[in-house]
């Protein structure tokens, strides 16, 4: 399985989130030959609505599968709770991870529930999203859920 052109599918939407001046987070979903599903990216500003992650869009973009044990979810940063539960809640199999420097996520979480996590540290994810959150934390921490003003 080629993750790095699958990353690169999610690294597209979250570049096309940041020109949009949006939340830099993108993703795909595969099924278990690598073919593409759904790509989507985090519309929270673009779409005024904070329930669209990248993760959420490329979801509901594949439409109904009848299994999700044998898909697989690219997202360029370590999903958070709202996207780790859909994870779970759904039994997706594999998930690769753009980075968890910027946002650690809770990746543990999901590999108690035998969710097959792949880590790729990338360089470009990385650097999108530190670039992001240095330009608009206060987009960034609404977010995450956490108040700025700490
Ligand atoms: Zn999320």
């Amino acid at each position: 399985m080629n993750y790095t052109n699958m990353l690169a599918v999610a690294f597209a939407e979250a570049q096309a989130g940041f020109d949009e001046g949006g939340v830099p987070v993108g993703a795909a979903l595969f099924d278990a030959h690598g073919n593409l599903l759904g790509r989507g990216r985090n519309r929270r500003v673009q779409d005024n609505d904070p329930s669209i992650h990248g993760e959420t869009d490329a979801f509901r973009k594949a439409g109904r599968q009848t299994n999700y044990r044998d898909k697989i979810l690219v997202t360029t940063l370590a999903p958070c709770w709202y996207c780790s539960g859909l994870i779970r809640q759904f039994n997706i199999g594999t998930v690769v991870v753009g980075e968890s420097v910027n946002f650690e996520g809770h990746l543990d979480w999901l590999k108690d529930a035998g969710v097959h996590i792949v880590e790729m540290n990338d360089a470009d994810c990385i650097a999108l999203m530190r670039r992001f959150i240095e330009q608009s934390p206060q987009i960034w921490f609404e977010d995450i859920g956490e108040c700025a003003c700490t």
